[in-house]
């Protein structure tokens, strides 16, 4: 394997970092989770934008730059070492997006994709529902034919950033008296529609980083359902892998936390025989890990391969890696680790990323269902009782 980089992806590198350099604010964005922090987001993704650089692996024509799947994974290492702030439409760039490159239509593609590069539409996953998170086959939202498509009924939960966001992206039964895997459709609806309620849950720092939302006849026409109809689940397999496998939580997220956690021992502790500088190795080897590994899954992508159910292996190593890295650093500062805001080490965001670690061995599917995922469809091992 050449791990050599190649003199346009060296000068990919040097043209990112330089325009990030120039342009990342010195003071980070307020959070996304309140209203100002999501229309500052906002501004910041169309600057993006104009520079090209919102979605550089996509083509040209859908606001893109037609750069390779290796030149994403060296932007998003740039981008999170220079400390831009995080991306607001997530869920579409990385989750719908690859859906509909996927499964969508040509006309989905050009509608959809060049506002979403822009943020002038931010998406939501409405998947999870109060009776439906692991086993979401389980769900019981509706979607019913009518004239010219489909009137959507029911209760999403835990959508990340509905409370701000344009629209979602969901599963619903619409084969009546169907059951499990069969008879779902996957659609996408517009949260200000007619017949939408969307109810804010605030996460543990209190902002409301969730909503719930309620669908009463809410009409889809039929040019927002991505695939056939009745063939949802296997639509969702692709959104799945990408949040598990790739696009969700580049490498560059965990390295450029790691280098800091470095930093942070250096200021703290700086005793390379204590535990602490034990686990920070660890941490730093992680990060480093995963970025080879990344390397491996987009040359693999790169030559025709897909996401599959390795997805799992990849969304468990890091989301405990996460965690991991934050406890080291919340142990390296003792009590001044429960301080938050402007006067906190490094502005509090060992805590507040400490706390949102909590969240990655639950969303996107639990440890646990990774694990079952890995033993059936990986290690061929028997189904459990379920
Ligand atoms: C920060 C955050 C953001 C989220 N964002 C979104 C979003 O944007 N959109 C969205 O749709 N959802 C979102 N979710 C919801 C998330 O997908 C669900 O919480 C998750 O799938 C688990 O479902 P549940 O909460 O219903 O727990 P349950 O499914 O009720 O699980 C409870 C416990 O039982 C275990 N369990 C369940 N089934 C099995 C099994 N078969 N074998 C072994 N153990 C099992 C689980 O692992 C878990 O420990 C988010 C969650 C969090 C925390």
């Amino acid at each position: 394997m050449d791990l050599e980089f190649g003199d346009a992806d060296v000068a990919f590198r040097d043209e990112v970092r330089a325009w990030l350099a120039a342009n990342v604010p010195a003071e980070p964005l307020p959070s996304f989770d309140t209203a100002e922090g999501f229309a500052a987001h906002r501004a910041w993704e169309a600057k993006l934008a104009d520079a090209g650089l919102a979605a550089v692996s996509w083509p040209a024509e859908f606001g893109g730059r037609d750069a390779t799947m290796l030149q994403w994974v060296i932007f998003e290492e740039e981008y999170y070492a220079a400390g831009a702030a995080l991306r607001v439409n997530q869920n579409g760039l990385f989750m719908l997006a690859p859906t509909l490159f996927n499964h969508g239509t040509d006309e989905q593609r050009a509608r959809i994709l060049p506002a979403m590069a822009r943020s002038e539409r931010v998406w939501a996953q409405a998947w999870s529902e109060p009776e439906a998170g692991s086993d979401i086959a389980s769900l019981r939202s509706t979607a019913t034919r009518v004239d010219g498509g489909w009137k959507l009924s029911g209760q999403k939960t835990w959508s990340s950033r509905a409370a701000f966001a344009d629209g979602a992206f969901g599963l619903f039964r619409s084969e009546p008296g169907s059951e499990r895997h069969r008879g779902l459709t996957y659609l996408m609806f517009d949260l200000r529609a007619p017949g939408v309620t969307v109810r804010p849950i605030p996460q543990l720092d209190g902002q409301p980083g969730f909503a719930e939302i309620f669908l009463d006849e809410v009409f889809v026409p039929d040019a927002d359902v991505i695939g056939e109809p009745g063939q949802g689940w296997r639509v969702a397999m692709t959104t799945a892998n990408n949040e598990r496998g790739l696009s969700l939580r580049s490498p560059g997220r965990f390295l450029s936390a790691a280098d800091a956690l470095v930093d942070l021992w250096e200021r703290e502790d700086g005793d390379t025989s204590s535990a602490d500088a034990q686990r920070v190795a660890d941490a730093w080897i992680g990060a480093r890990a995963y970025q080879l590994y990344t390397f491996g899954t987009v040359t693999r992508l790169q030559d025709g391969g897909e996401l599959g159910p390795e997805s799992s292996v990849n969304k468990l190593f890091w989301s405990h890696l996460d965690v991991a890295l934050h406890e080291t650093a919340l142990d390296l500062l003792g009590p001044r680790g429960e301080l938050t805001g402007d006067s906190a080490p490094d502005a509090g965001r060992w805590p507040a990323g400490y706390l949102f670690s909590l969240a990655g061995p639950i969303y996107g599917g639990t440890d646990q269902i990774q694990r079952n995922t890995i033993a059936e469809r990986l290690l061929g091992l028997p189904r459990g009782a379920r």
